[in-house]
């Protein structure tokens, strides 16, 4: 059985279109399959639209958030939920062709544990956002020692093992394309061109996205805390230089009044270097703050279709 996860959030305008284009490539492969919608605490029809496709197909699952706990999470969840021996994660705005399916299984009948969807191009997105992708995905990879393959996002196929060991990883600010590159097994690059969202705006605003950017690199790379200590050398090496300078002139007996601006100059400076090296410590304090109090990743009020299994 191959198991789809579909997570949603106020995706009322795509929802029946992006069920019928998955049901009908489902239908084309001969295996058994399971539609999991993930509700991520919408607040139009989705979760009754959803529910109403669950009524009429048994293909089609239903897990509810009691509020909107974010994509990465709505991902993790279908995977705890997932029984298939393949598991697909696809947006439901249908960026991400259902039609591309196929070859994902064709390629794990073939061995690969893992085939992800890499974008050779994105159409209909604000070139603000294609080009910050870009350099992030390029900013990551230079960050981290993982192998985290450039400008993919979440579409992609696991196999059963994958699927398993990622159930292991219980770290909170998630960032599942990383964690399937860390998990390793015998990934293979499928090269798709990203469409236009189906219908409905992106769900991922500014903020969303640097939320996910932060949880990225933090996730996989400690460096930014490593930033303080080399600053620090060289902003002391500097001072020291200046230090020197300062002496020298003194003993050469000139006039030191002066230098009232300067002084505030470097002491603004130096204060602005501290605050953000104070920052970046804290929010991965933050982090491990979250991590300690262990609480459950999500929360779930409903589930639907998943009696019968
Ligand atoms: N999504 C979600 N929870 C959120 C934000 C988004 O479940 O808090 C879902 C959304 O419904 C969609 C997928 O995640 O199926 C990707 O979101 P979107 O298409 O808005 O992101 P973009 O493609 O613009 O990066
Ligand atoms: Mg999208």
């Amino acid at each position: 059985m191959i198991s789809v996860i579909v997570p949603l959030y106020n995706e009322e305008e795509v929802i029946e279109e992006s069920y019928r284009r998955l049901t009908a490539v489902m239908q084309s492969l001969n295996e058994d399959y399971e539609l999991i919608l993930i509700n991520d605490g919408s607040r139009d029809r989705t979760a009754s639209l959803a529910a109403a496709l669950c009524e009429k197909d048994r293909h089609v699952r239903l897990i509810c958030f009691s509020r909107n706990f974010g994509h990465q999470i709505a991902i993790t969840a279908g995977m705890d939920y997932a029984a298939g021996d393949a598991v697909v994660i696809i947006d439901a705005d249908l960026q991400d062709p259902p039609e591309l399916i196929p070859k994902m299984v064709e390629k794990w009948r073939e061995g690969y544990h893992v085939v992800y969807g890499k974008r050779t191009r994105r159409q209909g997105e604000t070139i603000f956002k294609k080009v910050t992708a870009k350099l992030f995905y390029r900013f990551l990879k230079r960050m981290t020692q993982v192998d985290i393959p450039t400008d993919t996002g979440d579409f992609r196929l696991i196999d059963r093992k994958v699927c398993d060991a990622m159930k292991k990883l219980g770290e909170r600010n998630r960032y599942v394309r990383g964690l399937v590159s860390w998990v390793g097994f015998k990934q293979y690059a499928l090269e798709y061109v990203r469409d236009e969202r189906f219908a409905g705006e992106t769900k991922y605003p500014l903020k969303k996205m640097l939320k996910l950017a932060m949880d990225g690199i933090s996730s996989f790379s400690y460096k930014p805390l490593k930033l303080a200590t080399l600053v620090g050398f060289v902003l002391s090496g500097l001072s020291f230089l200046y230090l020197l300078i300062v002496l020298i002139q003194k003993l050469c007996g000139f006039a030191m009044v002066r230098g009232w601006a300067s002084i505030l100059a470097v002491q603004l400076f130096f204060n602005g270097v501290m605050l953000i090296m104070l920052g970046i410590i804290g929010s991965y304090i933050g982090r491990i703050y979250e991590e300690a109090k262990g609480r459950p990743l999500y929360i779930v009020q409903e589930e639907i279709g998943f009696e019968d299994r």
